[in-house]
């Protein structure tokens, strides 16, 4: 439930309502806004006396949060949410981020080459992961800790800050320690003590879509960590499995103007897992920025061949160097923006 105040009301009336809220044993959220001062009411359990609050001084209106999901409902908040995972990187606002990198950290040698390469094409986060969620425990498992200390070793290299993917609950607070986004992997849309973890964490979190959820299912799940009193959520769509077995997933671009309707949270697209084939990435980027993704999630490697975990959809660094330049233009087309190529 929501209580908006009336345009100006003092924060006095502000307290009051908070006051009488935590009476009632709820918690509540004041969002100070550009038009309106609204204060969420957190746990509503049906029970709760909406005349009590409409009758206060300083109350406009009360609105009831029709979706599953609340905090993260754009009825709960109407403005786009904007998440910013270091200074001048930020999801949600005109200028669109590229993350970038392998799907796996290897090795020094290879991050660092990674990392350089992104920042070189002008790509505005790296990507890898330290912690692998493998369909096989015989596969790659991830260079785990020193995986994290290899990805702090390239961001200083390069400035670029590291979104990297938690498997449970003891590694989301390590890797809080070195990522300045905590990714959670499709695998682990659904662990909620994995999210309630995150959402105690002060960090910003890329949540993935599930193989088989829902846009019901992310939302949802995104609501969890909100709930713990992290808002710095950036939803992630990754494609889904169907029954066509032409590529590795269905890229479900819809859920991104979907998503943009029902949420103020941003999305990004991930074109890689979207897809799974090399060759239909880059088409697939270009798309999900048409379609208004607020970030692209991609696969970069610095010898695909030899790569140790997704290989096959790795783009190689020319690749990504032209992949940005057709990015710029897409995004110029909508009225948004892709950052420029450093100045060497
Ligand atoms: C990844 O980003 O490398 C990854 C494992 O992604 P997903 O969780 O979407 O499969
Ligand atoms: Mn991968």
């Amino acid at each position: 439930m929501l209580v908006v105040m009336r345009h100006g009301a003092p924060q006095s009336d502000v307290d009051r309502v908070v006051a009488v809220i935590e009476e009632m044993g709820y918690e509540a959220r004041p969002m100070p806004g550009a038009q309106r001062t609204a204060v969420g009411l957190v746990g509503n359990d049906g029970r709760v006396d909406a005349g009590r609050i409409e009758a206060l001084p300083g109350v406009a209106r009360i609105i009831h949060v029709t979706q599953p999901y609340k905090q993260v409902s754009r009825e709960w908040r109407v403005e786009d949410t904007i998440v910013t995972i270091a200074p001048g990187v930020s999801f949600g606002g005109n200028e669109v981020p590229v993350v970038a990198g392998p799907c796996s950290v290897e090795s020094e040698a290879q991050i660092i080459r990674a990392a350089q390469q992104v920042r070189a094409a002008g790509g505005t986060a790296l990507r890898g992961g330290a912690y692998k969620p493998r369909s096989s425990p015989y596969s790659f498992q991830g260079l785990g800790l020193e995986g994290l200390r290899l990805l702090a070793r390239a961001r200083e290299e390069t400035g670029l800050p590291i979104v990297t993917e938690a498997m449970d609950d003891e590694g989301a607070r390590v890797v809080a320690e070195y990522a300045d986004c905590i990714q959670i992997g499709a695998r682990n849309m659904q662990n909620y003590s994995l999210l309630k973890t995150v959402g105690k964490l002060n960090r910003p979190v890329l949540l993935k879509r599930g193989m088989a959820a829902t846009i019901n299912d992310l939302l949802l799940s995104a609501e969890y960590i909100l709930a713990e009193g992290n808002t710095q959520v950036i939803l992630c769509e990754r494609g889904v499995r169907t029954f066509d077995n032409a590529v590795r997933n269905m890229f479900d671009l819809t859920a991104i103007p979907v998503v943009h309707g029902l949420s103020h949270l941003p999305i990004v697209a991930d074109p890689s897992h979207g897809t799974g084939v090399r060759d239909k990435v880059i088409p697939m980027a270009r798309a999900a920025i048409a379609a208004g993704a607020d970030g692209i999630l991609v696969e970069m490697h610095p010898e695909p061949d030899r790569a140790l975990s997704d290989g096959a959809q790795s783009l190689y660094p020319d690749q990504f160097a032209e992949l940005m330049v057709q990015l710029r233009a897409v995004a110029s087309a909508i009225g948004r923006t892709v950052p420029p190529k450093p100045e060497a």
